[in-house]
C-alpha cells in the first residue's frame, strides 16, 4: 500500500496544531503507521532537503527544521502521496485554499507548519532517512 513521509515542523509543534493535522490525516481515512518526535540536526535537516540546496533559503530552512521538536509521520493509503499534499495545500500560504492545513493555520511561506513528500520516489527516501523498517508498524 502507498505511503507518504508527512512532518510537523517545529512552528507547527510550537503552536500546538499537532493534534489538528492528525486528525485531518485520520479523518480522511489514511493509517498512521509510524510516528516519532525528534529535534534534526542540521547535517540531517539539510540531507532532507538536500534538494532544495542552490536555493537561496535553503540554509535559513535547514536552521529552522532542526531549531526544534519535529513530528515525524508515516501516513498509508490509497493515493496518500498526492491526497496528502491536497490535503497540506500550496506551499505558499497565502496562496494556499482555505480548507487546507496551511490555507486555515499557516501565514508565512518559511513558517507553514507541515512538510509533505512531493512524490512516489521522495516518499520512499524520505521514509528511509527518518525511519528504521521496524519503526513502522
Ligand atoms: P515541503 O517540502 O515542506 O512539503 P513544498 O513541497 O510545498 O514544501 P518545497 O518547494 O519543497 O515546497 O519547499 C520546501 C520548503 O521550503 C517549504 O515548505 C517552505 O517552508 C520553504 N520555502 C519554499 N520556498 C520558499 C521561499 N521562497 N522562501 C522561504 N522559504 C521557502
Ligand atoms: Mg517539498
Amino acid at each position: 500500500m502507498e505511503r507518504t513521509f508527512i512532518a510537523i515542523k517545529p512552528d507547527g509543534v510550537q503552536r500546538g496544531v499537532m493534534s489538528e493535522i492528525i486528525t485531518r490525516f485520520e479523518r480522511k481515512g489514511f493509517k498512521l503507521v509510524g510516528i516519532k518526535i525528534m529535534i534534526p540536526s542540521k547535517d540531517f535537516a539539510g540531507k532532507h532537503y538536500h534538494d532544495l540546496k542552490e536555493r537561496p533559503f535553503y540554509k535559513g530552512l535547514c536552521n529552522f527544521l532542526s531549531s526544534g521538536p519535529v513530528i515525524a509521520m508515516v501516513w498509508e493509503g490509497e493515493g496518500v502521496i498526492r491526497y496528502g499534499r491536497k490535503l497540506i495545500g500550496a506551499t505558499d500560504p497565502q496562496k494556499s485554499e482555505p480548507g487546507t492545513i496551511r490555507g486555515d493555520l499557516a501565514v508565512s511561506v518559511g513558517r507553514n507548519i507541515i512538510h509533505g513528500s512531493d512524490g512516489p520516489e521522495t516518499a520512499k527516501d524520505e521514509i528511509a532517512l527518518w525511519f528504521k523498517p521496524e519503526e513502522l508498524v
